[in-house]
């Protein structure tokens, strides 16, 4: 496997194109264990639950005919839950052309698929989309960015055309929804651990810093395992005051930012909701509880929303 340390913060250097080169590198590499196989290991609960997450956000921001913008699609595992809300036209981008190529199978393959789908291999964060999304002056009602988010944060500018990117093609009052980990819960956890200790995590997963004060707002840099998913890939955490400052610049407004172990209490009492947990088996009666291990680790994550105000 391809291990990668976390950079030491070398921030608005501009030269980061050889990072958004090794996280495509990452998600070309890696190793597809099919349907069969994500349901025996060790995080398929949690893997599961974040799925019922995003199902939950999808049919919350979505309507009947809208258009999608997937920023970060990768394999096109979150096609079918497109399908399921009945969605008008979908566009899938994502800077690893292995996964493109995937997301354009499985899309290709989907039985109630009734909606078009374009595809698009891209760097979302580091470039502006127009330069290969047609046509140029394309306007999405909902963007979404689910797991991804966190990369576009490495430098300021990364940050500042990834948003300019979201608002450029996001219609008036349309959302921005996205999952991120929580950069609160990461430097809780960082500053609980032993002093001197950079490093923390359970069975399932595995986070690593390079140095335990943050220097500044962007490239706040640590490694991230999560098992048979991702291996020592270098992520950012995200500021999430910078973050709502700097989607309020490009005239979107924050509606939440939930944590997901909130998410699923706030949600999970809705019988639609409770019966779309039980129709993905997130448990089941060989699987009956999430592990501790598999459930502090969904508590890294946070859901976010925003709204693109109208001018
Ligand atoms: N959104 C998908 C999901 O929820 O299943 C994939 C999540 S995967 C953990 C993260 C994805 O972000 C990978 O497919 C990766 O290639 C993509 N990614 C990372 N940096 C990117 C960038 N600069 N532009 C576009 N996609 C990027």
């Amino acid at each position: 496997t391809n291990r990668k340390r976390p950079l030491p913060d070398d921030n608005d250097n501009d030269n980061n194109d050889n990072n958004a080169q090794q996280v495509a590198e990452h998600y070309n590499t890696r190793r597809e264990l099919g349907v069969e196989g994500r349901l025996h290991t060790k995080i398929t609960g949690l893997r599961l639950f974040n799925n019922w997450v995003k199902s939950i956000l999808i049919g919350m921001h979505t309507f009947r005919g809208c258009k999608v913008l997937d920023l970060g699609c990768g394999k096109g595992g979150d096609l079918r839950k497109w399908a399921f809300a009945h969605i008008g036209e979908y566009v899938g981008m994502d800077i690893a052309q292995v996964s493109v190529t995937q997301a354009q199978k499985r899309y290709s393959e989907l039985h109630n698929a009734r909606f078009p789908a374009r595809f698009y291999a891209q760097d979302c964060y580091g470039e502006p989309l127009e330069k290969t999304l047609q046509p140029v002056d394309y306007r999405a009602d909902v963007i979404s960015a689910q797991f991804c988010l966190h990369y576009a944060f490495e430098t300021e500018r990364k940050a500042r055309q990834m948003m300019r990117n979201v608002s450029e093609h996001l219609a008036d009052n349309g959302t921005f929804i996205c999952t991120i980990p929580s950069a609160n819960w990461l430097m809780k956890k960082l500053y609980t651990t032993d002093a001197g200790d950079l490093a923390f995590g359970n069975s399932v997963y595995r986070v690593e810093f390079v140095q335990r004060e943050p220097v500044s707002v962007y490239g706040f840099a640590y490694a991230f395992t999560l098992d048979e998913a991702v291996e020592d890939c270098t992520e950012y955490l995200v500021h999430m005051p910078s973050f709502v400052a700097l989607a309020k610049e490009h005239g979107l407004e924050l509606l939440y930012c939930t944590g997901f172990h909130d998410l699923y209490s706030q949600n999970i009492g809705d019988r639609q909701n409770l019966e779309l947990f039980q129709r993905m088996r997130v448990v089941d009666e060989s699987r009956p509880y999430i592990s501790s291990d598999e459930w502090e680790a969904v508590g890294i994550y946070l859901a976010v929303a925003f709204r693109k105000i109208a001018k």
